[in-house]
């Protein structure tokens, strides 16, 4: 038997009757509103090269870590969902047979953001009116794989169909951004923007630091070896990135730890780091001492500073050692901002030419740091809810810690981070949703008059993001 999906035209809005009524007028004022994307981890290549993407397991499972944590919790082994070994043992290679073991655990999902983001996407991208079960498995593989051979479902087509009017990728500066020039040269007006990630070469506890660093210094004919001339790289792939749209930089440190130190003690460390006897927290300080230095850069350059700290990486070492990175063993720590910050806000956090756009895993800090931080100090924005809390009661929640003491000005709109691509306009659909239904709530209070609410949702939708990321 098959079930419809069912994607109410008032999900999300609040059930009381008032309430419900001014959301829904919100909503219809940003509804369409064309999505700004302006962090994320989607594929260059993909619009570069414009072919269409393969079976629907390749597009929805193999790739997605919010998809293959859940059944890998559950006692499913990776290898059985096609996710790739580093050593080489072979995986399940059968796009159907993963298909359809991820529809016999698809009630694992049931209550979650993915279900909801997957069933818009069956929906609405691929027009499948059932819901997907182990008995419509086969049916709908099929009619997903379908579609995906059409020209309408390629990624250039499918981003234009998705009203996206910026999208931002992530690359290490040691990638040359083959896929953006290429992008560039063609005619396709669309707008895929690198994001200069610099932790492989800026992180001495990154796989491969030493050289990493030595090809940062081949590629710019620099002395990386120095703590000038390496200085000197980083700021050349900056402006590389930049001539090839970026507009941000993003940092994904452990913690939010800033240094200020000497000449002296960062040509020590950088020795130490480059020759692998760098001790944890001298490892610690040296990361710490290159976001102050990137704070420098960005006020010379321009490019605005993402941080997103507080992830435990890797926490399961059976895991990482058979699969790598990004397999969804990552894990939230608590996160201090306010002594870690410190150094490198004493140095810069009243200059005006500074953007630093602060993300958090840790949601005990948003009233009691961020937003203090970010109300205060002229170089502070507050990024969205993210990764684990990128989700209805993570977005709400967000809204109900900040919002009193930085505003909605002091925020930066939404961002997808998604590796996700058709899932894009479902994400950024939740988010809009959600914020209609927080002003929604501040009108039926008498907090705040309906028109002002209209404009801050139509800023929280499209205006923020566009500024705060200089698009
Ligand atoms: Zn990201």
């Amino acid at each position: 038997m098959s079930h419809p999906i069912s994607l109410h035209e008032d999900r999300l809005f609040p059930a009381d009757p008032m309430q419900r009524a001014i959301a829904r007028r919100l909503y219809a004022t940003v509804r369409t509103l064309p999505i700004i994307s302006p962090h994320g981890h989607t594929d260059p290549q993909w619009f570069a090269d414009n072919r269409p993407f393969p079976d629907p397991a390749t597009l929805f499972v193999i790739p997605d870590h919010y998809v293959y944590r859940m059944l890998y919790s559950q006692g499913i082994p990776l290898e059985s969902l096609g996710i790739p070994r580093t050593d080489g043992i072979p995986v399940e290679k059968d796009s159907r047979k993963i298909w359809r073991l991820f529809a016999q655990h698809w009630f694992l999902f049931r209550g979650t953001p993915t279900q909801m983001w997957f069933n818009h996407v069956l929906h609405n991208v691929f027009k499948i009116g059932v819901r997907l079960t182990p008995e419509a498995a086969d049916l709908i593989y099929d009619q997903i794989a379908e579609r995906l051979s059409e020209p309408g479902f390629l990624p250039r087509a499918l981003y234009e169909r998705f009203n996206i009017e910026v999208l931002a990728t992530t690359e290490s500066p040691l990638d040359p951004l083959v896929h953006h020039q290429k992008l560039r040269d063609s005619a396709w007006k669309g707008r895929v923007i690198p994001t200069y990630r610099p932790d492989p070469v800026v992180d001495p506890e990154f796989a491969g630091f030493a050289r990493n660093v030595q090809r940062l210094g081949e590629i710019t004919r620099e002395d990386t070896t120095t703590w000038q001339g390496y200085l000197r790289a980083l700021f050349d792939r900056r402006k590389f990135f930049a001539s090839q749209g970026a507009t941000a930089t993003d940092h994904g440190h452990v913690s939010a730890a800033t240094s200020d130190l000497s000449l002296v003690q960062c040509e020590a460390l950088l020795g130490k780091a480059i020759a692998g006897t760098i001790l944890p927290g001298d490892a610690q300080q040296f990361r710490g001492q290159m976001l102050t230095e990137m704070a420098r850069m960005s006020i010379e350059d321009g490019l605005v500073m993402q941080i997103h700290p507080g992830s435990f990486r890797n926490h399961n070492p059976a895991v990482f050692g058979a699969f790598g990175l990004d397999k969804g063993a990552d894990i939230p720590m608590r996160t201090d901002y306010v002594h870690d910050l410190k150094p490198l806000l004493d140095r810069f956090g009243n200059d005006v030419r500074l953007s630093v756009i602060l993300f958090t895993l840790d949601e005990s800090t948003y009233s009691r740091e961020l937003a203090p931080l970010a109300g205060h100090y002229p170089a502070l924005k507050l990024g969205p809810a993210w990764w684990f809390y990128d989700s209805p009661e993570g977005m709400r929640f967000y809204r109900e810690r900040t919002t009193e003491t930085a505003g909605f000005y002091n925020t930066v709109g939404f961002n997808d981070d998604t590796r996700a691509f058709p899932s894009i306009p479902a994400r950024h659909d939740v988010a809009r949703r959600v914020d209609c239904a927080f002003l929604a709530r501040l009108v039926a209070e008498h907090r705040l008059d309906e028109d002002e609410a209209q404009e801050v949702a139509i800023d929280l939708a499209y205006r923020l993001a566009k500024k705060a990321y200089k698009l």
